[in-house]
């Protein structure tokens, strides 16, 4: 029998891929959009394979009690991914913390209150799993592993990632509650590469726009990321959904890079057509004038400098997960850019 999988933040960077990735896999997707007067957010996955028949839209926002019930009933799993990635906010508790616990306990709701849903995927993030970069040295760790949570991460600091580890822990509590569905939770890296979504908000689209319109072409910060291409990251969550021994927490990230490593990519695929960073910036310098790239003095203190390192094994293992080299990745979301 065709499967019915509600996909939140459908209409997203990511989850459009997802969506993408279910229809041509013949499921019956579900996709929850804010309002249907704005058909700038999803009028592209009406433009996807099988979506004329296998594509459905239900209202709902996060913020409103009750809103994904519909949606949920009927549906035999729910992938919960959508939460604002945005470092472009006025309010942390309104804009980030707000939607993403509030959002998590009204889809996870909806499941438990349907008599059809079996398994949530749930998109949490590395953000989830540690705060700054220097925590893996403070906890005397060699790695992030699944069993790592953020601790240090608040509404003052870190905002965005105390969301996202706030949003967990709620997932998980809400699940040990009830034995209807299972849950698997798919913990991404900063996900780069091609976008189909139309209009989305999300800080991976921002960051590659900014460095590319050369804004850090004085300099930038030695700062480390796990990254991994976004296709990837939809797989992981169709793996996530059809996997029956798939359980727990998955961290998916392709490798760690720092800045310089991605723009070297850029520079040797796409040679002198960018004002791209030729060094970088001193972390002295970074303290007297981070404010005007966003970098507080305390994040600068805590990251800039500091290698992390992503265990990954499970997602290969258990998920089968085969990455994208990040060089694909990257060059792909690059001539992407270029062509539009
Ligand atoms: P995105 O394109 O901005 O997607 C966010 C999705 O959430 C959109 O569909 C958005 O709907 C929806 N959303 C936001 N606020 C909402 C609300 N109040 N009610 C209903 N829907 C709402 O960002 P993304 O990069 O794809 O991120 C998707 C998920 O992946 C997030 O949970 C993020 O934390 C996680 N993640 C992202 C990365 C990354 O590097 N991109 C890494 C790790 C984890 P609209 O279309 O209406 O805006």
């Amino acid at each position: 029998m065709t499967k019915t999988v509600l996909v939140t933040g459908g209409t997203g960077y990511i989850g459009s891929w997802v969506v993408k990735e279910l229809l041509e896999m013949g499921y019956r997707v579900r996709v929850s959009v804010r309002s249907f007067n704005r058909k700038d957010k999803y009028l592209h996955l009406q433009n996807l394979p099988n979506s004329s028949n296998l594509l459905e839209f239900f209202e709902a926002d996060l913020l409103i009690d009750g809103a994904f019930d519909n949606a949920a009933e009927g549906a035999d799993a729910i992938i919960h991914m959508a939460s604002p990635f945005t470092l472009r906010f006025k309010d942390p508790q309104r804009d980030l913390l707000d939607p993403a616990v509030k959002g998590t306990r009204n889809v996870l709701g909806a499941a438990n209150k349907s008599s059809t849903v079996k398994r949530v995927v749930l998109t949490s993030s590395v953000a989830a799993v540690h705060g700054d970069n220097i925590d893996m040295k403070e906890q005397g760790l060699t790695e992030f592993t699944e069993e790592h949570f953020n601790t240090t991460s608040s509404l003052k600091h870190q905002p965005y990632s105390f969301s996202k580890v706030n949003a967990e822990r709620e997932a998980w509590q809400i699940n040990a509650e009830q034995s209807k569905w299972d849950m698997v939770v798919i913990n991404p890296a900063l996900v780069l590469g091609p976008s189909i979504a139309q209009n989305s908000n999300s800080e991976s689209l921002q960051i590659m726009k900014v460095l590319l319109s050369g804004k850090y072409r004085f300099g930038a910060p030695e700062l480390y990321f796990g990254f991994v291409d976004v296709r990837d990251v939809a797989k992981a969550h169709v793996l996530a959904l059809e996997n029956h021994s798939a359980s727990g927490r998955y961290i998916i990230a392709e490798r760690v890079a720092n800045f310089m490593e991605l723009v070297a990519i850029i520079n040797k695929n796409f040679p002198d057509q960018y004002k791209l960073p030729k060094m970088v910036a001193p972390k002295g310098l970074l303290f007297l004038v981070g404010a005007l790239f966003g970098l507080s003095p305390r994040f600068v203190a805590r990251n800039v400098g500091y290698r992390i390192a992503f265990n990954t094994n499970l997602s290969r293992q258990e998920l089968g997960l085969v990455y994208t080299p990040f060089e694909q990745t990257v060059t792909d979301m690059v001539n992407q850019f270029r062509n539009n």
